[in-house]
């Protein structure tokens, strides 16, 4: 029969599997192919290709192996665990970004990581039996009789409304749409990793079950450097680090609202000085808009109707008012606040707002999830002709923020959902502007259909750090809901009146958040301009104390944050300690130093100690901030 493989029709023998298509097309890649794909769909190599079907292999280096992997792993898993605690029932079991879990109910008996190693064991000897993942197509009245004790995933069946299959292993059965690795002897380097209770569906109302973390990787040796990224992600941990470097805190008095410490503020400043900087360069103007506002605000903005569960409201002379959750309806009265022509558009309003928004207590982590931080807002107001211009404007603002830490990224464009205001023909259009915007400042982006808010498209900003996580941060949103509800208008060249476009924008996204993130991006040790202090000064003895004060002075006289330690301990000691508090640069004053007015410094995490004047450190610290180097 005939199908077509890369565009070209092939000649393949009736009732082919795609193990027999590997191996007629591809087999010097037989043993790498997994699944294959035709059209959106994934089948797994069992299934038998249709005639003139058109054919994709999924290969092992592909990511979606990689789900597909994984996925089969937490069968595995399931099959191991109900091999050891018959009582097991299951919940959902599906691959995610860097793993996949499974949520079971342990009936009576509670689980804990000391059990995982049995439960490894068991998944390695059914890794050894290579039993087959054999796909069956039922009716629900057959799948509802293999569930019969099962009702998480009898209730599932209820929810199935096209085919139901199952997929069978050896003795273990899952309800379950694939696809599937062959058979199990594909899976060889899995790790269990963590515990954590889950609601089933995710409703705090339902039974919690117990969701088991694990990973799997094609070989061993990515699997150990996966192990070692996690290792480091926990080293690095910002809370762990924030507590350590004195950067941060939070009170029991208030869950989710963070303290900023002494160096944490440091570090905040000098990363907001560098953003006003970079704003002001821009052509944006920056302004302050109330914290609490009042009612007939949020109504006229929609929010006391739509995200009234995520406010804090109280009363004011018997009038209800809410801190703000968003910057936009103050931005939007300060735009108000004039009469502005077309010639004066776009008009950039910058914000550092100070916002506050309910998250359950459960949620709450760190810097990543608070209930108050500070959004590196920015409300441009534009003409309709102008989104594609602006578009690039601002994502050249991104791109200078996110390159200085050295941060890569990659975009998505969400696109018309179906509940939405605005003609179609305004959506196709303002989409291809935001779409020709990231082609222009060349940069590739994905589409995440339908996924835009009712009132406009959205480009967001995905950021990778370097322990391989993705973090979204950037924003730009078109909006034509919030000027029309607040009546916003400027003068066009006939003198009439018009409405403007408004972009909401943030770069840093929460600036509180984006700390999180780069503190434990750089595991601490900030590059010097951002680092809290970026020099010590350690005098060998009390002789040289008084030419440390001299070096102080003359480093603070240029800018630089430092700390003299000339406490009574040991200089080792004391080296040791700059190196803990991630100090960019440590100075050693002897007598030699004192006499030539020199210094001898060390850079964070070498070993080198280099002897050079006091001017040539200098110019050489500032050279370090200014360039936004890490060290040197
Ligand atoms: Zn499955
Ligand atoms: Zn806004």
């Amino acid at each position: 029969m005939k199908i077509i493989y890369q565009g070209k029709p092939r000649e393949i023998e009736e009732n082919a599997n795609g193990f027999v298509a590997a191996k007629t097309l591809e087999p010097e890649n037989k043993n790498k192919i997994i699944a294959y794909k035709v059209g959106e769909k994934t089948f797994d190599m069992r299934r038998v290709l249709l005639e003139n079907e058109e054919i994709v292999f999924i290969h092992t280096s592909d990511k979606e192996a990689f789900e597909i992997l994984n996925h089969s792993t937490s069968h595995l898993m399931a099959q191991a665990i109900k091999r050891l605690h018959p009582q097991a029932k299951f919940g959902y079991g599906p691959a995610i970004e860097e793993g996949f879990y499974y949520d079971v109910d342990f009936g009576d008996e509670s689980l804990t990581e000391n059990d995982f190693a049995a439960i490894e064991a068991e998944m390695a000897r059914i890794s050894k039996e290579n039993v087959p993942f054999i796909r069956k197509d039922v009716d629900a009245k057959e799948a509802k009789k293999v569930f019969v004790d099962n009702p998480y995933k009898l209730e599932l069946i209820e929810g199935i409304e096209d085919n139901i299959s199952l997929y069978e292993q050896g003795e273990f059965v899952d309800l379950c749409r694939g696809p599937h690795v062959p058979s199990t002897g594909f899976i060889k380097n899995f790790k269990l990793l963590s515990l954590a209770g889950a609601y089933w569906r995710g409703d705090s109302k339902n039974k919690q079950l117990t969701r088991i973390y694990g990973t799997s990787w094609w070989s061993k040796e990515e699997l150990a450097s996966y192990l070692e990224i996690l290792e480091k992600r926990k080293a690095n941990d910002h809370r762990k680090l924030g507590r350590d470097l004195g950067l941060f805190m939070i009170s029991d008095y208030g869950p989710g609202f963070p303290f900023f410490l002494p160096n944490g503020m440091l570090l905040k400043n000098a990363l907001l000085d560098y953003w006003r900087k970079v704003h002001l360069r821009n052509g944006y103007v920056q302004v302050e808009t109330p914290t609490m506002l009042s009612r007939d605000l949020w109504e006229t903005s929609g929010h006391w109707d739509h995200y009234r569960d995520n406010m804090y409201t109280t009363k004011i002379d018997e009038k209800d008012f809410a801190i703000k959750p968003m910057n936009c309806p103050g931005a939007i009265l300060v735009y108000k606040n004039d009469i502005h022509s077309y010639r004066e558009l776009p008009l950039r309003f910058a914000e550092l707002g100070h916002v506050h928004r309910h998250e359950a207590s459960g949620a709450l982590n760190g810097l990543f999830r608070v209930r108050a931080f500070t959004q590196d807002d920015a409300h441009t107001f534009i003409r309709p002709d102008q989104v594609e211009s602006e578009v690039k404007a601002i994502m050249r603002v991104m791109d200078e923020v996110y390159n200085v830490f050295g941060l890569s990224y990659r975009i998505v464009l969400s696109t018309m959902p179906e509940d939405h205001i605005g003609s179609e023909e305004f959506w196709k259009r303002s989409e291809a502007a935001l779409a020709q915007a990231c082609i222009d400042s060349g940069h590739e982006y994905s589409i995440n259909e339908g996924d835009g808010a009712f009132y406009g498209p959205k480009l967001d900003f995905k950021l990778k750090d370097s322990m391989g996580r993705t973090w979204q941060c950037g924003t730009i949103q078109l909006d034509v809901n919030l000027p029309h509800r607040f009546g916003c208008f400027y003068i066009d060249e006939n003198g009439e009146k018009k409405e403007p476009y408004l972009l909401h924008r943030v770069v840093f996204g929460s600036v509180e958040r984006f700390i999180g993130i780069i503190t434990e991006n750089y595991g601490g040790a900030f590059p010097t301009w951002i680092a809290p202090i970026q020099c010590a000064i350690l005098p060998v003895s009390s002789a040289q104390n008084e030419y440390a004060k001299e070096v102080y002075d003359s480093l603070v006289s240029v800018g630089i944050r430092c700390k003299i330690d000339d406490s009574n301990e040991k200089l080792g000691y004391r080296m040791r300690n700059a190196q803990v508090n991630k100090i960019p640069f440590t100075l050693v004053l002897g007598d030699k130093e004192r006499d030539s007015k020199s210094v001898t410094y060390r850079v964070f995490g070498e070993k080198e100690q280099i002897s050079v004047s006091l001017e040539e450190f200098k110019k050489l610290i500032t050279k370090s901030v200014e360039e936004k180097l890490r060290y040197l």
